[in-house]
């Protein structure tokens, strides 16, 4: 007898829908869901293989452990003894140093669910905001650049938008390899639509490319310049909507003042490109009545990460392309539910349902309802100001769940450090084979997908719920039962859940009244109707947002921000001459604990490698397949090189997926990357760091 569920891919943001069979023996097959509104039946190869994820539990967790001294090894422990001990020493940390002594550090693919309870308790009951996710690695600048621009962190269009532009322009994103089924959509609309065209900026010739009417190859950390050129034009050529611009937006004669001050031929010049494809993408989005920007890490991760993003979305509002079908800036999330943990507030600076920390009013609200003591006012650290502090001692004991900082951080062996140097560190994690698990004083094993129930939201705001299929293996628990069971130790009211749903229904309570109001959602509706958009209001979700125009900022009226076009990260220097920049493969997902496990995902590329342009090869004498030394002030990375043209000349690619390999940490990308931040989202430059490459010659 057979049993199939649906569910949602635990991947990307995405957020494709699956169908799982199940069959007597318990083995899992997928396909993806033919009625979902995302895929419509498409899956992406890592999605395909999901199941085999789960069934093969070779490498997992099983039992908690736990070791007393850092020169002992963890000895396997019940739930209680575990649970127990890590309370005791959080209560004496938190005692000697106060609340900010602890930390949280959780991933953008924990469940909604885990995300609310674990925010509630540092911030509720601890009496601290250091929580924060992987997700700061992937989309604060886009946050943060909504936020300023609209007043609101709300993708305003939905993936619906594809199939009704006639421009859309990708910046700093490989969607072909890195969200596979947005983009089969997007080449869908093209072939049904040969006028549409599609614009992509990267130093990297892509597989996006390969539909691309015009590919920018701009330098990297260039833009700003680019964005601010193509705002030049349309306004010279009058494509911008004066009347939208005069009813719904603040800022455009600041702008224009800025944008004009660079000649085309200078933008192009520091771009790296021709004035002619500037013009060429420029005339694009002025005929366009529906455009759309796509971006993910190209411009997100970026020491000035917050402008690149504000410099895209002013496109938008000087063109008046939001809020209408087919038409608006959409950020793609890189990770399943990067969003979701934001609802509820999983980040260092928020408070659930998109309060802010910084406002008194929101401190109060949140502290009412979960009835605990006062919210603290104080910003709690961020990802890599975490591992910082540890390394400076300030921060005495992390709780690292679902992520893999070790491979993930920029600077990694700086992380590495910080975790040798860290009194505690609890580890909550499906796989014995993260690097992380080496620094762990206690292991908490946890229920992976398909083996617990909850929720997601993804890019477009799409809410889906996730059903339990399988059984965990061993003692493994559902991540928000590791938490709320720790808070039930600590002594802290208010964490009784007997089941998710309980939770997701005082999450949903919690938006009542916001911007992002679900307070009328439950289990049994999601079940029902299988997916909604936020917000959801009188049994409707929401696609599109801004349709009125009516902004959220104070006067309704959407930002158009100036600023400058420099880009402030580490300068190339002679002995540093190369840009490195980081990034993602077609098969491999993040630190590759799940995709790695898939033999076929290995077939497409099975190892980490450097992409240098032919010439910078040459100059260093570099033959294909040569095994070639990456490295800079922070470290070396040594890795075999694969010479390509569709790199931009002065610049090279390392996959970021690649860790240790037994006790070698030299296929870590993050050895090399630095530890800049956008000053606003603290968002890192993974994008842009100075290193040095040579053939590797065996000593
Ligand atoms: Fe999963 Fe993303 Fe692939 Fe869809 S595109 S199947 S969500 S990894």
């Amino acid at each position: 007898m057979q049993a199939s569920f649906k569910t949602t891919c635990c991947y990307c943001g995405v957020g494709c829908g699956i169908v799982v069979h199940k069959d007597r023996q318990g083995k899992l097959h997928v396909e993806g869901d033919k009625t979902h509104p995302v895929n419509k039946g498409m899956l992406c190869s890592k999605g395909m293989n999901l199941h085999y994820t789960v069934m093969d539990t070779s490498d997992r967790l099983l039992y908690p452990e736990m070791r007393y001294h850092r020169n002992l090894s963890r000895k396997r422990v019940t739930w209680d003894q575990a649970l127990e001990r890590t309370a005791a020493v959080f209560t004496a940390i938190i005692k000697k140093y106060g609340p900010d002594a602890v930390a949280f550090y959780a991933s953008g693919q924990c469940l909604t669910e885990e995300y609310y309870v674990v925010n509630k308790l540092i911030k509720g009951f601890i009496g601290s905001n250091n929580i924060d996710t992987n997700s700061r690695l992937c989309m604060s600048s886009a946050v943060a650049a909504y936020k300023l621009a609209l007043g609101e962190d709300a993708v305003p269009g939905t993936y619906d938008d594809i199939e009704l532009a006639d421009c859309i322009f990708v910046a700093g994103a490989n969607p072909a390899w890195c969200h596979p089924i947005l983009w089969r959509r997007v080449e869908a609309a093209k072939a049904a639509n040969p006028a549409l065209k599609i614009i992509v900026s990267d130093p990297r010739a892509t597989q996006s490319c390969a539909i691309a009417d015009v590919h920018l190859q701009v330098n990297p950390g260039t833009d700003i310049v680019l964005h601010h050129a193509i705002g030049r034009i349309l306004i010279t050529a009058g494509h911008i909507d004066s009347s939208f611009i005069t009813a719904h937006t603040s800022g455009f004669e600041a702008y224009k003042t800025s944008v004009m001050q660079r000649s085309i031929g200078e933008a192009a010049a520091i771009c790296g490109i021709t004035a002619a494809d500037i013009y060429t993408a420029a005339e694009y989005i002025g005929n366009a009545k529906g455009f759309m920007t796509m971006w993910t890490m190209g411009l997100n991760q970026s020491v000035v990460g917050v402008n690149k993003n504000l410099s895209l979305i002013n496109l938008h509002l000087i063109t008046g392309h939001i809020g209408k079908p087919g038409s608006g800036p959409f950020s793609l999330t890189g990770q399943p539910n990067a969003m979701g943990g934001r609802e509820v507030g999983g980040l260092s600076n928020l408070l659930p349902a998109h309060r802010v920390l910084n406002n008194p009013e929101h401190r109060k609200e949140v502290a009412a309802f979960w009835g605990g003591t006062t919210l603290s006012d104080k910003a709690g650290l961020t990802a890599t100001e975490m591992f910082t502090a540890l390394h400076e001692g300030k921060l005495k004991a992390i709780w690292i769940m679902c992520t893999n900082p070790l491979v993930s951080l920029p600077d990694a062996r700086l992380a590495e450090a910080a975790l040798q140097k860290a009194k505690f560190v609890v580890v909550q994690e499906i796989s014995s084979k993260p690097e992380t698990l080496q620094y762990a004083d206690v292991v908490l094993p946890g229920a992976a997908w398909a083996e617990k129930q909850g929720t997601m939201t993804n890019a477009e705001r799409r809410i889906s719920y996730l059903t339990k299929i399988t059984d965990a293996p061993g003692e493994a628990l559902p991540d928000a039962e590791i938490i709320y069971r720790f808070a039930q130790k600590m002594g802290y009211h208010g964490f009784d859940y007997t089941n998710m749903a309980d939770i997701y229904a005082e999450h949903c309570r919690l938006t009542a009244g916001t911007r992002i109001d679900i307070s009328t959602l439950n289990y049994e509706t999601l079940k029902e109707k299988r997916s909604v958009q936020w917000p959801y209001q009188s049994g409707n979700g929401t696609p599109r947002l801004f349709t009125d125009h009516q902004f959220y900022t104070d006067n309704a009226k959407a930002v158009i921000h100036s600023f400058d076009d420099e880009n402030k990260s580490e300068p190339t220097t002679r002995e540093r001459p190369l840009i490195l920049t980081t990034g993602r493969i077609r098969d491999q997902w993040h630190t590759m604990s799940k995709t790695g496990k898939v033999s076929k995902l290995k077939q497409h590329i099975s190892s980490a490698f450097l992409e240098i342009h032919p010439e910078d090869a040459r100059q260093r004498n570099i033959q294909a397949g040569d095994i070639v030394e990456i490295s800079n002030s922070r470290g070396t990375v040594r890795v075999k090189a694969q010479l390509s043209s569709t790199i931009k000349q002065g610049v090279v690619f390392l996959p970021m997926h690649w860790g240790k390999i037994l006790n070698n940490d030299l296929h870590r990308a993050n050895n090399l990357t630095n530890n800049l931040l956008d000053p606003i989202s603290k968002q890192p430059d993974f994008k842009y760091s100075a290193v040095q490459v040579q053939r590797y010659q065996k000593p």
